[in-house]
C-alpha cells in the first residue's frame, strides 16, 4: 500500500511540473509578443515616415510660388502617399488595441489559472499531509505486527485480506463516530438549555414559596381582626337588647297609665251621651212639628204685612198731598226769594291785566278793591278814585268756577220752569267770551250751566222726564241768523204763536236736542264753524254782534202729570265800546249805531221791568224782542259786566261800571225808581258822561240819597246770605 502511494505522488509532482512548463509557452503568449514587436516596428516606421512629412512641408514652405513644376506633382503624390500611409497607421492602431484587449483579456484568464493551480496545490500538500501520517501509523502498526509471533502471520494475512472489509467498517465506524458524538453535543447543547430552564424554575418555585407565606401571614392577621370585630359587635349588640327591653318597659308603663286614664274618662261621657240622645230626640220632634208651626206663622205674617202696606198707601198718600202743597210753597217762597233779591242781579268782573295790555303806565292797573266788601271795587281814572257797588264784584283772581257757583241757582231754576237770561256786557277784551264760553281746558258758563242741567235731570229721573233742547243764534245789525241752521246767511223773523198765547217763536230756528256733553261739543263746535268760515275776523266780527245760545229744559212729573218749560238764554253781546263820533263812517257807522240802539235799548227794557212800568219797550230791538218771555214775568236776568283793570281802558271801564250801577238801582225804591225814570241814558248819553260827574256822588250814582241807598241794599244782601 505504501509503495503504491509513494508511486502515486511521484506520479503526480511530474504532472505538475508539465503543466507549469505547458502554462509558460502558450500561443496566445507568443502571438502577443508577436504582435507587440510588429507594433513596435510600425510604430518606428510612422517616426520616420512623420518626420519625412516634417521634412517635406518646411520644403514646401521655402519653394512656395511654383506651379506645375515637378515638384508640385511630386509634392500632390507623395501627400497622396502620405495620407495612405497615414490610414494604415490608423487602421494599425485600431488593430492595435484589439489586440491589447486580446492581451489584457489572456492575462486576467492567466492569473485565474495560476489561482486555481495554488488551490490544487495547497490541497495536494494536505493530502501528502494525511497520507504521510497514515504511513506512520501503518509503519508503526508493521513494526508491532512484525515482534509479534507466527500466528500473527496469518493474522496479518487474514487482516490483508479482512483489511479492505476493515477500511470500509472502519470508515464506516469513523463516520458513524462522527455522526453520534454529533449527536452527543447535541445532547448536551440540550442538557445544558435544560439545566437553564430547571434553575429559571426553581428560582420561580422560590419566590412563590415566598408569596405564598406572605399571603398565609396576611390571612392570620385579618382573621385575628376578624374575630376582633366579631367579639365587639357582639358585645354591642347584647348591649342595645338590653337598652331597648328597658325603654319597651317604661314605655310600657306609660300605656298602662293612659289606658286607666281612657277608662276613667269613658265612664264620665257615658252621661253626656245620654243627655245628647235626648236632645236629638226632641229635636226631631221639633222638626216634624215645624211645618205648621211654618204655616201658622207665615198666615200672621201676610196679614200684618197686608195690613202694613195699607197703612203706607195711606200715608203716601197723606205725603204726596204735602208734597203738592210745598211744591207751591216753594214756589212762593222761590218768587218772594227772587223778588227780594231781585230779579234782576248785576255782578262785576274784572279781568286780569294780558300781554295784550302792553306795558308801561298804558297797562298799569287802575281797579282795587274792598277787602270786607267783595260787592265794592274802586276804579282809579284820571287821578280820582270812583267807587262802584253792585251785587257781586269778582276779582281777576276769581275762577271760571266760581264764578258759576254764583249763578248755578239761577241755571237750576230753569228746571223748576222759569226763564233765565245771563247776559256778558262789556268793551270789547274785557273778556264777556272768556266768562260765557271760556276755553276748552276751563270752560265758562255756558258749559257748566249745561252741564250742570244734565246731572240735576239725572237727578230727577226717577220721577221727571225732561228734555233740553239747544239752539243758537245771532244778532249783527239788528239782522237774527241762525248758527246752527243750513242756511246761516237767512234772515230770521220772530213771530207771536197763532195760538193766541202770546207766546214768541222764531220760524226755522234750528233745535238740537242734547242729552250729554259731547252732545254739546259738537253743537259748540258746529256753531264756530259757522261763524268762522261766515267771517273773515272772527274776533272783529264776535265783538259787532250779539251770540245767543239758547237751552229750552222741557219737564213731565210723571208722577203728578205737571208739565214745566224753562229756558236758559245766554248772551254774549257785543263789545260796548263808544265809536269815536267822528271817525266812523259807513258800515263801521252803521255797526256802531245799530250796537248802540241795541244795548239801549236793552237797558230801557231792564229799566222798565225793574221800575214795574207797565209798558215795556221790548220791540225797540231784536234782541229785547227775542228775549221778551225771558225778561218779564218772574223771569230771572244776571248781567255780568265785564271790565279791564287797564290804565288805558279806564273810560271805558267807566262807562260799563256807570251801566251796571243804574240797572242794579233802579228796583231800590219807588221814590230813585221815579227819579230814574225820567233819566234813563242811551249809550250816546252814557259816552257823554264825564266821569267828574260821576265821582263827586261816589256810589250810587243817580239816587238822591246815595248813602241811604247803599246802606239798603247790603242790608238786603246780608238777609239773602243769612236766609241761604
Ligand atoms: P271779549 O269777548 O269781551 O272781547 P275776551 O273774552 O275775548 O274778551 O277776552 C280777551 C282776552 O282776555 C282773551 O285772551 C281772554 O282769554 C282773556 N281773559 C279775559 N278774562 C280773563 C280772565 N278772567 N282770566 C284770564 N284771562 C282772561
Ligand atoms: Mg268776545
Amino acid at each position: 500500500q505504501v509503495e503504491t502511494l509513494k508511486a502515486k505522488l511521484l506520479e503526480q509532482a511530474q504532472e505538475i511540473s508539465r503543466l507549469r512548463s505547458e502554462l509558460g509557452g502558450t500561443d496566445a503568449e507568443k502571438h502577443r509578443d508577436l504582435l507587440a514587436a510588429e507594433n513596435e516596428r510600425l510604430r518606428q516606421e510612422m517616426k520616420a515616415c512623420e518626420g519625412e512629412l516634417r521634412e517635406l512641408r518646411r520644403q514646401q514652405q521655402q519653394q512656395a510660388p511654383c506651379r506645375d513644376c515637378p515638384h508640385l506633382q511630386e509634392n500632390a503624390r507623395l501627400q497622396e502617399q502620405l495620407s495612405q500611409l497615414q490610414r494604415e497607421a490608423e487602421e494599425t492602431r485600431a488593430k492595435l488595441v484589439e489586440l491589447d484587449l486580446e492581451v489584457q483579456q489572456k492575462t486576467n484568464r492567466l492569473a485565474e489559472v495560476e489561482l486555481r493551480l495554488k488551490d490544487s496545490l495547497a490541497e495536494r500538500a494536505e493530502e501528502e499531509e494525511r497520507l504521510s501520517r497514515r504511513l506512520r501509523d501503518s509503519q508503526e502498526t508493521i513494526a508491532n505486527l512484525k515482534s509479534q509471533p507466527q500466528q500473527i502471520k496469518y493474522i496479518i494475512k487474514t487482516v490483508e485480506v479482512e483489511s479492505a472489509k476493515a477500511k470500509q467498517a472502519l470508515c464506516e465506524t469513523q463516520s458513524r463516530n462522527q455522526y453520534l458524538q454529533e449527536q452527543v453535543g447535541m445532547q448536551k447543547q440540550v442538557l445544558k438549555e435544560m439545566e437553564q430552564q430547571l434553575q429559571n424554575c426553581q428560582k420561580t418555585e422560590a419566590q412563590l414559596r415566598a408569596q405564598i407565606m406572605m399571603y398565609e401571614a396576611e390571612l392570620e392577621r385579618a382573621h385575628g381582626q376578624m374575630l376582633e370585630e366579631m367579639q365587639a359587635m357582639e358585645e354591642e349588640k347584647n348591649h342595645a337588647i338590653e337598652e331597648a327591653f328597658s325603654r319597651a318597659q317604661v314605655e310600657m308603663k306609660a300605656v298602662h297609665e293612659n289606658l286607666a286614664g281612657v277608662r276613667t274618662n269613658l265612664l264620665t261621657l257615658q252621661p253626656a251621651l245620654r243627655t245628647l240622645t235626648h236632645d236629638y230626640n226632641s229635636l226631631k220632634r221639633q222638626v216634624r212639628d215645624f211645618p205648621l208651626l211654618l204655616q201658622e206663622t207665615l198666615r200672621s205674617a201676610r196679614a200684618e204685612i197686608s195690613q202694613a202696606i195699607e197703612e203706607v198707601h195711606s200715608t203716601n198718600r197723606e205725603l204726596l198731598r204735602k208734597y203738592r202743597r210745598e211744591l207751591q210753597l216753594r214756589k212762593k217762597c222761590h218768587n218772594e226769594l227772587v223778588r227780594l233779591k231781585g230779579n234782576i242781579r248785576v255782578f262785576g268782573r274784572v279781568r286780569p291785566i294780558t300781554k295784550e295790555d302792553g306795558e308801561g303806565p298804558e297797562a298799569a292797573n287802575a281797579v282795587t278793591f274792598d277787602a270786607d266788601d267783595d260787592a265794592v271795587l274802586h276804579l282809579l281814572h284820571k287821578g280820582k278814585q270812583v267807587s262802584f257797588e253792585l251785587d257781586k264784584v269778582f276779582p281777576p283772581q276769581a275762577s271760571q268756577e266760581e264764578v258759576f257757583q254764583e249763578v248755578q241757582a239761577l241755571v237750576t231754576s230753569c228746571i223748576d220752569g222759569y226763564n233765565v237770561c245771563i247776559f256778558a256786557y262789556g268793551q270789547t277784551g274785557a273778556g264777556k267770551t272768556y266768562t260765557m264760553e271760556g276755553t276748552a281746558a276751563n270752560p265758562g258758563i255756558n258749559q257748566r250751566a249745561l252741564q250742570l242741567l244734565f246731572s240735576e235731570v239725572r237727578g230727577k229721573a226717577a220721577d221727571w222726564d225732561y228734555a233740553i233742547t239747544v239752539s243758537a243764534a245771532e244778532i249783527y245789525n239788528e239782522a237774527l241768523r241762525d248758527l246752527l241752521g243750513k242756511e246761516p246767511q237767512e234772515k230770521l223773523e220772530i213771530k207771536l204763536c197763532p195760538d193766541g198765547s202770546g207766546q214768541l217763536y222764531v220760524p226755522g230756528l234750528t233745535e238740537f236736542r242734547v242729552q250729554s256733553v259731547e252732545d254739546i261739543n259738537k253743537v259748540f263746535e258746529f256753531g264756530h264753524v259757522k261763524r268762522v268760515t261766515e267771517c273773515t275776523n272772527l274776533n272783529e266780527h264776535s265783538s259787532r254782534s250779539h251770540a245767543l245760545l239758547i237751552v229750552t229744559v222741557r219737564g213731565l212729573d210723571r208722577s203728578t202729570g205737571l208739565r214745566t218749560t224753562g229756558k236758559l238764554n245766554l248772551v254774549d253781546l257785543a263789545g260796548s265800546e263808544r265809536v269815536g263820533r267822528s271817525g266812523a263812517e259807513g258800515s263801521r257807522l252803521r255797526e256802531a249805531q245799530h250796537i248802540n240802539k241795541s244795548l239801549s235799548a236793552l237797558g230801557d227794557v231792564i229799566y222798565a221791568l225793574r221800575s214795574r212800568q207797565g209798558h215795556v219797550p221790548f220791540r225797540n230791538s231784536k234782541l229785547t224782542y227775542l228775549l221778551q218771555d225771558s225778561l218779564s214775568g218772574d223771569s230771572k236776568t244776571l248781567m255780568m259786566v265785564q271790565v279791564s283793570p287797564a290804565e288805558k281802558n279806564t273810560s271805558e271801564t267807566l262807562c260799563s261800571l256807570k251801566f251796571a250801577e243804574r240797572v242794579r238801582s233802579v228796583e231800590l225804591g219807588p221814590v230813585s225808581r221815579k227819579a230814574e225814570l225820567a233819566s234813563w241814558p242811551s249809550q250816546e248819553h252814557l259816552e257823554g258822561d264825564s266821569p267828574g260827574s260821576a265821582a263827586p256822588h261816589g256810589r250810587g250814582h243817580a239816587s238822591p240819597s246815595p248813602g241811604q241807598l247803599s246802606s239798603r241794599s247790603a242790608s238786603i244782601r246780608r238777609k239773602l246770605q243769612t236766609s241761604g
